[in-house]
């Protein structure tokens, strides 16, 4: 029992015996306050009683027999006298209580007897006026009150009395005449009252005891219920018990029974001696087991360890055994039990039995085979497993409890050196670079259960570096805590090596070794989500027109450029600045934590330095465009194209341009797109004619006349309106539509040279623009040939006008190409000369028949003095090299002055006329094109 319920069985009985007292006390209390309130009642009775008896004894004494007494000696004789006296005898004598009853008078302040109830002979008589000396206040009172006065006990030369005093009044007048008393003796007047009050305490003392008797009664009966009570439970435990008992015994999943000596008994008194478990497990019914000896039932293999132990037990050598053994069944099979043997004590007179609990363990020892044959199996496969098996602590060094053999083929170490840090831990083998990276993997995996993959390296015991591929998982106890570390280490290094490399290659451009595009899409992808904060900004540096490039300088020549930009472009990178090569034209310099715009403009002028001194001796430009990546940066893909908008939105104007990523710029690009999608329809069905050409007029400087015109394209868009070949001639290069556009575009000045020809006998020019592509295009000879065959114009009138750049390098497959056009009797004109200085000095080897001084010479003459022009030089090399030169974009009469001095040939220019409709060139050859009409012309420009 435990102190809380011992504490409540104490304040239980101490409460019960606490309320006992309190009734025993109240009980005793009430008794009392019984008997002295019955003592009370019986005294108010007996003063009731004296009061009333002297009430009416005083009722009944004459008044008028008072008024003839004078209360003295003459009084003796008067017979008012003796019967007042009799009368007051009678009194006293009626009553026992009563020992005198009296009359007195109130004289002049001095009471006297006026009669009393002793005979005259007693000691007491009073006789009449005899003074009452021992009168006291009382007394006189009662002469004065009305009401009749009880005493207490007063003292006189008689004795101590209880006094009733009565006034008596005379019934005329109420006066009082005398008082009337009655004395009891004091040590009677309770008499009564005590005896009755005695009584009924005798009876509330009775009811006290009856109260207390019944109460142990009560107890006395309570208590016998209360073992009787007890009685019947031990009984249904007892019952209960026997119940589990035979239960447990029958439903008992060992198999458990009662063995006398060496053989199985029937039944034991009362009690089976086999359960049903036993019975199960040993394949016999109790009844073939009654008498049976268990050794005949032993398999002979375990016969001799049980025997020994039985021997030792029944000599009391040993209290009891266990043992693994094997019981024969009856269809010859054997069956694995644990068994235990106890000493049972059944009490003086029983039988020496002993107690034997069997357990089948068959299933267990199945298992242990099972295991036997794994271990085996395990320790088979770990000696011959590529890689290394372990089993290693969960600490720093990876302590190992147990190494395969394949250790020493991994690691060049012995298992042994490893094994418990002998000599080297695992720790030292894994290179330095991933000791801290693997600890936190493992932590990891050991905090979530879960299994650990993960590649590193290891330095062998010769020095070398192996990349290794380990998995492992932790080992748990009970409580969840790693007991220990397994798992598998194998050598990948080949395979490793094998993927480093494919990771390379596809992660880095094979010309430049640069990260490539999928490279820059990873990373961006990658700093986009983890860090979205950091300032960010992407510079794609672009080569202009890079596939015209190709055609005319050859691949090997733009490999090299390519190379050499990259090499350039890589002096730029930093840790905050890495390089990709995106595409083979396309160069991304991918920048972090930079301060603001400045810095990436400050960056851009630096490579446009460098982009100067690489690419301007080779005529080749580039564009930059620049994204700052914000929160619409959503992917690599729109970083790149964003940044593509930018770089061709860059300043055509100059050779490198750069501009920064704006929204406009996505129209742009839009409308780019669709002037392709337009062009490419207009490629393939001329008969919607959207292609049209201008002629603008030369002017022969020598003549001052008309000497022929400049075709010039414009293209008619359904969105736009007509767009100018600036806008569109690029776009068309760049989707090789100016191809198919070309062919189109060269009829249709065919067509028109042949119109002139026949309005306009005169000789004049004809010159067309013809790009590169065009021009290296296997068929466009041919195609040139059709266009000339087919409208059969002159070829004779027709000058071909070829971009500088052209020229640049394949000189001899160029010159190639002008022998087989000027073979046809087309003249070739070099345009825009002065752009691409490279060229200067090998045109001699040109067979150009024309040159065209650009533009931008003929501006430099309004800006600088005439003598500080090259101007004048660029027209006498020309002539020099026996090429007729013509002036193009002449705008102002003092151009044309410097011309005429400097022996320029022909001239071009809105100064002369602006490029014209063809019949508006066709009047104007006709010389009947007024000056009105170029002044609106002119206008409209
Ligand atoms: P380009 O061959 O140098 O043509 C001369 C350009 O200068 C023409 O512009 C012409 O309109 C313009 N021009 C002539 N005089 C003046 C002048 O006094 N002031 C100014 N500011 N400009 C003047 P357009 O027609 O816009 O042609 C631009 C370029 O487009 C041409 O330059 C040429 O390279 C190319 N192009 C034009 N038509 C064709 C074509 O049919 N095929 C090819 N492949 N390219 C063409
Ligand atoms: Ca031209
Ligand atoms: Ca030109």
């Amino acid at each position: 029992m435990n102190i809380f319920k011992k504490l409540t069985c104490f304040m239980h009985y101490k409460i019960k015996w606490i309320c006992i007292v309190i009734a025993l006390a109240l009980l005793y209390i009430s008794g009392v306050i019984f008997v002295v309130y019955t003592y009370e009642t019986n005294m108010k009775e007996t003063e009731r009683n004296a009061i009333s008896l002297a009430e009416t004894a005083e009722a009944g004494i004459s008044k008028s027999h008072l008024y003839a007494l004078s209360s003295d000696n003459s009084d003796l004789g008067k017979p008012e006298y003796i019967e007042l006296k009799s009368n007051l005898i009678n009194v006293s004598k009626l009553n026992n209580n009563v020992r005198f009853a009296y009359i007195l008078v109130q004289k002049e302040g001095t009471i006297y007897f006026t009669a009393d109830s002793e005979p005259v002979d007693s000691a007491d008589y009073s006789p009449p006026g005899q003074e009452f000396t021992e009168a006291d206040e009382l007394l006189y009172d009662a002469f004065k009150k009305s009401e009749t006065t009880l005493t207490s006990p007063t003292t006189d030369r008689w004795g101590t009395w209880i006094s009733v005093l009565v006034p008596m009044r005379d019934a005329q007048s109420g006066k009082i005449i005398a008082v009337f008393g009655v004395d009891y003796p004091a040590e009677n007047w309770n008499h009564e009252a005590v005896s009755r009050t005695v009584q009924t305490g005798l009876v509330v003392l009775c009811l006290f005891v009856i109260f207390i008797i019944l109460y142990f009664v009560f107890r006395q009966n309570k208590e016998l219920r209360g073992e009787k009570a007890k009685l019947l439970e031990s009984e249904i435990k007892l019952k209960e018990s026997e119940a589990l008992f035979r239960t447990i015994f029958d439903q008992a999943t060992v198999g458990l029974a009662l063995v006398c000596d060496d053989h199985f008994i029937s039944a034991y008194k009362t009690y089976p001696s086999v359960n049903p478990q036993f019975e199960k497990i040993i394949g016999r019914t109790r009844d073939e087991l009654t008498d049976l000896n268990w050794k005949d039932i032993t398999h002979p293999d375990d016969l001799q360890l049980d025997t020994d132990k039985f021997t030792k037990f029944k000599a009391g050598i040993i209290s009891g055994y266990s043992i693994e053994k094997r019981f024969i069944r009856p269809d010859g099979s054997a069956v694995w039990v644990h068994m235990s043997i106890s000493p049972l004590y059944l009490g003086s007179n029983a039988d020496i039995v002993h107690m034997c609990v069997i357990e089948n363990i068959c299933r267990r020892k199945e298992m242990e085979k099972i295991l036997y044959d794994s271990e085996r199996s395990k320790s088979v496969i770990l000696s011959n497993i590529p890689g290394m098996a372990y089993r290693c602590r969960y600490d720093k060094t990876w302590t190992m409890e147990f190494i395969s053999e394949g250790c020493y083929a991994l690691t060049g170490y012995k298992p042994e050196n490893l094994l418990h840090n002998k000599e080297i831990t695992f720790n030292d083998l894994i290179s330095s670079d991933y000791r801290e990276y693997l600890w936190d993997k493992w932590t990891q995996a050991v905090e979530e259960k879960s299994k650990l993959t993960e590649e590193y390296e290891i330095v062998t015991a010769s020095g070398d570096i192996k990349w290794v591929w380990e998995q492992g998982q932790g080992i748990y106890d009970d409580d969840g805590q790693v007991v220990a570390l397994e798992g598998l280490i194998v050598d990948i290094t080949d395979r490793k090596n094998h993927e480093i490399k494919l990771k390379h290659i596809n992660y880095h451009d094979h010309l430049t070794n640069l990260y490539n595009r999928r490279y820059f899409e990873t990373i961006i992808d990658r700093d986009l989500s983890d860090d979205p904060e950091t300032k960010k900004a992407v510079l794609l540096v672009n080569i202009r027109k890079f596939t015209l490039l190709n055609i005319t300088y050859g691949y090997v020549f733009c490999d090299n450029l390519i190379k050499e930009l990259a090499s350039e472009l890589t002096l730029f990178t930093n840790e905050q600045c890495e390089l990709f090569h995106i595409s083979i034209d396309r160069f991304i310099l991918y920048i972090c934590e930079y301060e603001d715009k400045n810095e990436l403009t400050d960056l851009c002028r630096s490579i446009i330095v460098m982009l100067n001194n690489l690419l301007t001796p080779k005529i080749v430009g580039a564009n930059i465009g620049i994204v700052e990546i914000g929160e619409n940066s959503l992917s690599a893909e729109s970083i790149i194209k964003n940044a593509s908008f930018a770089a061709e939105s860059a300043d055509l104007n100059q050779n490198f341009g750069y501009g920064f990523y704006n929204v406009h710029m996505a129209e742009r690009v839009e409308r780019k797109n669709v002037i392709k999608s337009e062009l490419a329809d207009a490629a393939f069905n001329p008969e919607s004619n959207p292609l049209f050409m201008l002629y603008q007029p030369i002017l022969d400087l020598k003549t001052n006349e008309v000497s022929g015109f400049e075709a010039l394209a414009r293209f008619r868009s359904e969105q736009f309106g007509v767009i100018s070949p600036l806008e569109f001639i690029p776009i068309a290069e760049e989707t090789k539509l100016i191809v198919p556009l070309g062919k189109q575009i060269m009829k249709l000045v065919c067509r028109t040279a042949k119109k002139f020809e026949l309005q306009y006998p005169e000789p004049f020019i004809m010159s067309f623009n013809v790009s590169a592509i065009q021009l290296l295009r296997e068929d466009f000879i041919t195609d040139l040939k059709e266009a000339v065959k087919e409208t059969g114009t002159d070829p004779g009138r027709l000058i071909m006008e070829l971009t500088e750049s052209v020229f640049s390098d394949n000189y001899s497959e160029i010159n190639e190409i002008i022998d087989r056009i000027k073979e046809l009797g087309i003249k070739i004109s070099i345009d825009d000369f002065g752009t691409g200085y490279s060229s200067l000095a090998r045109e001699r080897e040109l067979n150009a028949d024309y040159l065209k001084i650009d533009k931008h010479f003929i501006d430099k003459l309004m800006d600088c003095a005439w003598d500080e022009a090259i101007t004048g030089d660029i027209i006498s090399i020309g002539h020099k090299l026996g090429h007729c030169v013509i002036a193009e974009g002449v705008e102002y009469e003092e151009q044309k002055e410097y011309l005429i001095q400097h022996n320029c040939d022909q001239m071009q220019g809105y100064l002369y006329s602006v490029p014209l409709a063809e019949d508006d060139a066709l009047k104007f050859l006709q010389n009947k094109t007024t000056e009105t009409d170029i002044i609106i012309l002119k206008g409209i420009l």
